[in-house]
């Protein structure tokens, strides 16, 4: 299941690297292969004091999707310039391109945690996407590495 932002400059370039295969993420594509959880924030909507109400259904919805569709992995990708960060945590967190991407690791890795107690068979990872100088969401980075789904 792919978990990510309700941020609508990030549904394509998401859903174009989901469809093909990428190094250390997935080995084939999943276009038609996997279930969405779309959330502001992705990672940060889940684990952030500031979104507290909205994590009961996330987990709720994780537990369907292991039951309807058998899914056996979790992917989280928080993005670059991600409004529900600077609500969570402020605007001077976003502004700071090292606060900012620390602040995804932070709550990246405390989803992990909370999956492992959870959903202790589900394999995870947790990327991050951001701008390149055009703009365009391009530029992936690892925040938490996971088994390669194939
Ligand atoms: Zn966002």
């Amino acid at each position: 299941m792919l978990l990510s932002c309700v941020d609508p400059r990030t549904q394509t370039p998401i859903a174009t690297w989901m469809n093909a295969p990428a190094a250390g993420s997935h080995a084939i594509g999943l276009d038609g292969k996997y279930s969405q959880f779309t959330v502001a924030g992705a990672a940060v909507g889940i684990v952030a004091p500031a979104f507290a109400g909205w994590e009961a259904t996330f987990w709720d919805n994780i537990g369907a999707s292991i039951q309807l569709h058998g899914i056996t992995a979790l992917i989280a990708v928080d993005h670059g310039n991600c409004g529900a960060l600077g609500i969570a945590y402020g605007q001077r967190v976003l502004d700071d391109p090292k606060l900012e991407l620390a602040a995804h690791l932070a709550d990246a890795k405390r989803l992990k945690e909370e999956l492992a107690v959870r959903h202790p068979d589900l394999d995870y990872q947790a990327w991050f996407v951001d701008r390149d100088s055009n703009g365009w969401f391009n530029q992936w980075k690892t925040l938490v590495a996971g088994p390669e789904i194939n």
